[in-house]
């Protein structure tokens, strides 16, 4: 941010002539280091284009676009000079304000000097004796109140006094009538009631220009002083001519403008009654400013010029805020217009303007004769795209393979969703019909979810459709797209600006269930888009069909219709992504990571695909899809079978056994694992039951959830992973700095080690929740001997004070660091468990979200098997036990490897839990030993994968 100093400006300074004065201008910005002295030549060919003059006997001289390789720093110097310089043949400066501006940080002071320039202050200016006289003069701000409709917002949802305060400074520094810090004043012992539930306060700090900015809630609230339904905000400052405020307040305090004020207005009507100023309804064009240094002094003139050409008025607004005149250059820079700002521009209906528009707006896009830069078109364009994000499809040969995601064979027309585009404007200009537009949307798309609803049997469905409904008439989303409308968006602009930022929001959480909420928010979004936008969207076939999409968020996969979506089919992602771990937990047969060029399979088109090989089939031969049937069938009936025998153990016919556990996220989620068969729960991620709070649960809510956990359980073990939140999984109610690796920040055990309270309660809730039941508990991301021994030592200060039986401390092994140092824990913790998800990433260097490379980190890579061998033998050489805990434990491919590494234990999610156990009774231990040796001399995942086919196929 700039501010002028009295150290900036030069008194008392002569030139004979404007040649000199440059020269002179040049001197101080080179001692100044703030240019070179090649400078003089910009300064020069700019004021040969046309003259600097301001008005009000200032300058402001600049060098030109090809001068600026001689800035070396962004600055502004001033320099007085009483007797004045001729500068363009009329007016004399006594003030030249030099401008060396790398970028745009040099508008602000623009947009002050205009200010300034609202008053006589040329003879000030002229016969002042000190800098700090002439920086007064300058910020001397207008006496005028600033009252217009862009101030007024009304069906605000507020839950607080502070809400209030926070819309009402928020719309006055919209209009850059404010700066930051302006709210932090608002005292709500400083309101002061005009009439029942019509309160006024005021902040005379970091008041910019004097401003009234209103604020009308949706409902009266009540607060300490009374109740509160419309805030007059009052930006005042000592120069305010104090007539047009004292009008203002007369005005507010007549009961018949009172009444009005509590009735349901639009701010158009709130404008009309207190006088404030009003958006003319004339024929309008949106254009974005494409210029890298915004609109400056040079193509602002150009703007004046081109806007003089037409008789009628033309006006203009930068996103949202006050009309002025687009023929006054002061007005122009008072705008302080920066790249990827909007422009309105608004003409005199029935003039020549109105025909005017579409030649400004050319002229504004062709940069005003300054060179263009390409802009964001997705965020700043009048017109905006708004696309789901995916790469460009390469012209090559449809795929054959893909990543195997979820177990089974599917297929059936393709059903392909590609990206969707729409396209919008971003301002408008008749809130009331945007207004209408959005009504009409959301009643449209009710409409289809009710139909929905009807139509289906499946109740999973018809509750997820259910929670559509509800997001589509939440109070609080209706009131945040008003607040878009209200600042001038247009109904599609505004819906879409809310849900993505809202399901952003939701998604940064990298909870599975709150990602979901973010799928379904964007599902919403995108239907009520569609119809803001008359976008149609394809219908869904009527058959089962194979869903060809380029991801699926863990939403869309929760939503789908079994009995119509045979498979999945996916260009991105891996067998780790959400969307595979939901497929999975459905049922649904899912190829993930195949590629963009499935994208290009016509719709309808056959498509067979085999979650268990990767295998994609595009129109396959009769005897394909017979064979498939076949096949699918015998894989029902195996699947029956062995969830008849769920309950048993997983004992291979050698009579070695293994624990089979459950993974789970969700305290309610017990019953089914124990249901399909999970004799222990190996992974409680505890974070996921945190996420489900709004705040961080308590002790006592703790030790409620871990305690109904362990009485579900029914004397199975437990195994509880302390909070593994930071990295990807942020939580919202314990912030963690920006960090550029969050993957390689504070996560894990690093993450509540710095936070030992978090910790040590949340060991105090699991021992007391225990009650002598067999627990468990491991700390995550431990990639450091300090770091497990720093945690054992606060477990152990707990137990002094709360004795836990038949407990379990160990650790997990996800840091590959921590599976070459497992000789040394091992002799120090009870039991491993291998994270595989992590520590393939971290072995491979592979973020395990990738879009594109999640698909080739795959946990059966040798030098993971490796790690996996290490930390095996390292525990049992000190009678210690080990369990896999990552998706890789639910591999068919990958079970009698790791079976024959030692593995003691696998968990997994509940649904395959059948299935594993049932391969693993076909298995035979010694053999599973072979090819585990065999596997760790592979030279890649392929070639493991390939042995175990030959081997177990
Ligand atoms: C793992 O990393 O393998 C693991 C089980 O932990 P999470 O997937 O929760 O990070
Ligand atoms: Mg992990």
């Amino acid at each position: 941010m700039f501010v002028l100093e009295p150290k900036h400006v030069h008194m008392n300074l002569r030139a004979k002539d404007k040649a000199t004065a440059l020269q002179c201008l040049v001197n101080i910005l080179v001692e100044d280091q703030l240019t070179t002295a090649e400078y003089l030549t910009g300064l020069q060919d700019r004021e040969a284009q046309g003259a600097t003059y301001l008005g009000q006997g200032i300058a402001i001289p600049h060098g030109t676009p090809q001068s600026r390789e001689f800035i070396k720093q962004t600055g502004i110097r001033l320099a007085h000079f009483p007797e004045g310089v001729g500068w363009d043949g009329e007016h004399k400066i006594y003030l030249a304000v030099v401008i060396a501006a790398k970028s745009d940080e040099h508008l602000q002071v623009l947009q002050i000097l205009t200010r300034a320039l609202n008053h006589d202050v040329s003879v000030q200016v002229q016969t002042a004796t000190t800098a700090e006289q002439i920086i007064d003069i300058l910020q001397v701000r207008p006496d005028t109140l600033v009252i217009h409709e862009n101030l007024i917002q009304t069906q605000t949802h507020v839950e607080d006094i502070d809400d209030f305060f926070w819309a009402a400074a928020k719309l006055l520094k919209q209009q850059k009538l404010v700066e930051a810090g302006f709210l932090s004043q608002l005292d709500p012992k400083n309101l002061i009631q005009i009439q029942d539930a019509i309160w006024t306060i005021s902040g005379k700090n970091y008041v910019a220009e004097a401003a009234v900015s209103i604020v009308q809630a949706e409902q009266v609230l009540n607060f300490a002083q009374g109740q509160i339904q419309t805030l007059i905000c009052i930006a005042q400052h000592e120069q305010l001519d104090m007539v047009q405020l004292n009008h203002l307040i007369d005005l507010l305090f007549q009961s018949n403008i009172q009444q009005q004020l509590q009735s349901e207005q639009s701010r158009h009507e709130i404008a009309k009654l207190i006088g404030a100023e009003i958006i003319p309804d004339w024929p309008y064009q949106p254009v974005v400013l494409a210029n890298k240094h915004g609109l400056h002094a040079r193509p602002a003139t150009q703007l004046v010029n081109i806007s003089k050409t037409f008789k009628g008025d033309i006006q203009v607004a930068v996103d949202g805020g006050p009309y002025v005149s687009a023929k006054s250059l002061t007005k122009l820079l008072a705008l302080g217009c920066q790249y990827g700002q909007t422009l309105t521009f608004i003409a005199e209906p029935n003039t020549d303007a109105v025909e005017g528009l579409t030649a400004i707006v050319q002229a504004v896009k062709n940069g005003l004769g300054e060179e263009v830069e390409p802009l964001d078109q997705s965020e700043t364009a009048s017109i905006v795209q708004a696309e789901t994000a995916w790469e460009e499809i390469i012209d090559t040969d449809l795929p054959a393979q893909g990543t195997a995601a979820s177990s089974g064979l599917a297929f059936g027309p393709a059903h392909v969703i590609k990206p969707k585009k729409f396209q919008y404007e971003r301002f408008g200009r008749n809130l009331k019909a945007e207004k209408e537009k959005l009504e009409i949307a959301l009643y449209s798309v009710k409409n289809t979810i009710h139909q929905l609803i009807l139509k289906t049997e499946i109740d999973e469905i018809k509750q997820i459709f259910q929670a559509h409904l509800e997001m589509l008439d939440d109070p609080d989303l209706i009131q945040q797209v008003h607040q878009g409308l209200n600042q001038n968006l247009t109904a599609a602009a505004a819906w879409h600006d809310y849900i993505e930022q809202a399901a952003q929001t939701q998604a940064a959480l990298n909870d599975p269930l709150l990602a979901e909420r973010a799928a379904d928010l964007r599902d919403i979004g995108d239907k009520v888009l569609s119809v803001l936008c008359d976008e149609v969207m394809p219908l869904e076939p009527e058959q089962a069909y194979i869903l060809v999409m380029h991801d699926l968020g863990p939403g869309d996969v929760a939503r789908l219709d079994k009995d119509r979506v045979a498979g999945i089919l996916t260009a991105v992602g891996g067998a780790s992504a959400h969307s595979a771990i939901v497929a999975r937990a459905l049922g649904i047969p899912a190829v993930v990571g195949a590629g963009e060029q499935i994208l290009k399979i016509e719709t309808q088109t056959t498509v067979l695909i085999n979650g268990d090989t990767g295998a994609i089939d595009i129109d396959p031969a009769a005897e394909q899809i017979e064979q498939a049937i076949r096949e699918r069938e015998q894989q029902k009936q195996r699947r029956q079978q062995a969830e008849r025998h769920c309950q048993e153990a997983a004992m291979t016919v050698d009579q070695h056994q293994v624990e089979i556990a459950a993974n789970i996220g969700k305290i309610l989620d017990t019953a089914k694992a124990v249901d399909h068969g999970a004799e222990a729960i190996g992974l409680l991620r505890t974070e996921l039951v945190f996420m489900a709070h709004r705040q961080a649960p308590n002790e006592i809510t703790q030790e409620k959830e871990y305690r109904h956990v362990l009485d579900t359980l029914a004397g199975r073990p437990l195994v509880v992973r302390t909070l593994d939140v930071g990295g990807d999984k942020p939580l919202p109610y314990l912030p963690i700095a920006t960090e550029e690796n969050p993957f390689l920040g504070l996560r894990g055990i690093r993450l509540t080690l710095r936070k030992p309270q978090l910790l040590r309660q949340q060991l105090i809730a699991l021992v007391k929740a225990a009650d002598g039941r067999p627990l468990r508990i491991m700390f995550p991301m431990v990639g450091r001997i300090e770091e497990w021994r720093a945690a054992r030592h606060i477990l152990d200060e707990v137990l002094a004070e709360y004795p836990c039986e038949n407990l379990q401390v160990g650790i997990m092994i996800e840091v590959p660091s921590a599976a070459l140092l497992a000789p040394l824990l091992a002799k120090e913790v009870d039991f491993f468990s291998i994270g595989t998800n992590d520590l393939t990433q971290y072995t491979l260097a592979i973020d395990r979200g990738h879009p594109v490379l999640s698909a080739e980190a795959d946990g059966l890579h040798p030098s993971i098997l490796l790690l996996i061998d290490q930390a095996v033998r390292a525990a049992h050489a000190h009678q210690k036990w080990v369990g896999v805990c990552g998706e890789l434990a639910a591999d068919p491919k990958a079970v009698p490897v790791l079976l024959g590494l030692g593995v003691d234990e696998l968990s997994m999610s509940s649904s395959s839990i059948p299935l594993v156990k049932a391969q693993i009774r076909t298995l035979n231990y010694a053999d599973c030993q072979q090819l585990a040796q065999r596997a760790l001399q592979c030279e890649s995942a392929t070639a493991v994968r390939d042995l175990v086919e030959l081997t177990h196929g």
